[in-house]
């Protein structure tokens, strides 16, 4: 028997977040993991209908399960946010929250997609000095995204954001307004690859592909339907910075704040954790080659201690939602959740 809590706490700059506490036991035997889940959905994310999901893996190995709600969370207050904003406000107190309800020194961390830029540009500007061992999936510190994409947030995201200030797959459901309807029908009118009207907005909204963010193939039906209720409002402030980022190479700050490099691969990480990066080679929303050029940064800082993992027939949120991910991709997250984080010793006497 599992069970569950929520646990509010407030970001440093006031805005209401909370964690998703999950325990098998009183006193789980090992340490709390934090799961942070991507742009315009929720902690729930992980927890797809699939058959094993990453947190039943996670809490059944004896993991003190943790799932953040930050500021890009359906389940919280729509707000026009930017990753600077999670990086310096929310992540940081997420940690220090779950620091003080388990009184574990430390904890380790999987993060989606832009929950993994926004917690990355918090981790190397030294901002989350307690988590140890990060596991990353689909995009860190260098997006790179396809070319048809390249084009929608160039040109199509400056468009509609004069007529918007936030997007929404649950338009494929319910449109409210004009704006939403004529955006809708556009959508509708060029995916036929399935019939879930949330699916194919998604797909419209995160990148290129019939779909995008996942292998069909790799879902069952319950979690195919169950997606529906799953993905939400997501603002344009957050599309303007990828828009930006994109065009450098890297991810930039855009807010000007003291806490963070404006570059962040400008200078050496500010963190002793060790990394590990998943890529889905199918993924249509952020390429493979997002991560192999994060890997390859964090290799030049210190050779030998990080870890690529490349996953054939996976795409981007299959990694976690998908049928066969039990099978294929989360014993390997827990091989390396195992993995000492210690930085190799150098002219250690042998
Ligand atoms: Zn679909």
């Amino acid at each position: 028997m599992t069970s569950e809590r929520v646990v509010p706490f407030r970001a440093r700059d006031g805005f209401e977040c909370n964690l998703v506490n999950v325990r098998a036991a009183e006193r789980p035997e090992k340490g709390p993991v934090l799961l942070v889940h991507g742009a315009g959905v929720r902690a729930n994310i992980f927890r797809a209908p699939s058959g094993r999901n990453i947190v039943d893996v996670l809490v059944d190995a004896g993991y003190d399960v943790w799932l953040e709600n930050w500021r890009a969370s359906i389940d919280l207050t729509p707000n026009r946010w930017t990753l600077d904003q999670a990086a310096v406000n929310d992540h940081p107190a997420a940690v220090e929250t779950v620091v003080s309800e388990t009184g574990a020194p430390e904890l380790k961390a999987i993060i989606h997609c832009q929950g993994s830029t926004s917690f990355m540009m918090s981790a190397v500007a030294g901002l989350v000095p307690q988590v140890t061992t990060i596991l990353t999936n689909a995009v860190t510190l260098h997006p790179v995204i396809p070319l048809w994409s390249r084009l929608k947030i160039s040109y199509g995201i400056p468009a509609v954001g004069r007529l918007t200030d936030y997007l929404n797959p649950q338009w494929g459901l319910a449109a409210p307004g004009m704006t939403p309807k004529v955006l809708n029908g556009i959508v509708q009118a060029f995916h036929h690859e399935c019939s879930n009207p949330v699916c194919k907005e998604v797909s419209a909204t995160y990148g290129s592909g019939f779909p995008a963010l996942w292998r069909h193939e790799n879902l069952n039906d319950e979690t195919h339907e169950w997606l529906k209720g799953e993905f939400a409002h997501v603002p344009i402030t957050f599309f303007d910075q990828m828009r930006r980022c994109v065009a450098e190479g890297r991810l930039v700050a855009v807010d000007g704040n003291d806490e963070l490099p404006r570059d962040f691969t400008a200078q050496p990480p500010a963190t002793d954790a060790r990394f590990v990066f998943f890529a889905g080679l199918e993924n249509r929303c952020f390429l493979p080659e997002s991560q192999v050029r994060t890997f390859r940064w964090f290799e030049d800082h210190d050779p030998g201690r990080h870890a690529l993992h490349e996953l054939r027939g996976y795409s981007h949120l299959d990694v976690f939602m998908g049928r066969h991910a039990a099978r294929d991709v989360f014993p390997l997250m827990l091989t390396e959740l195992e993995r000492s984080p210690a930085r190799a010793a150098v002219g250690a006497a042998s």
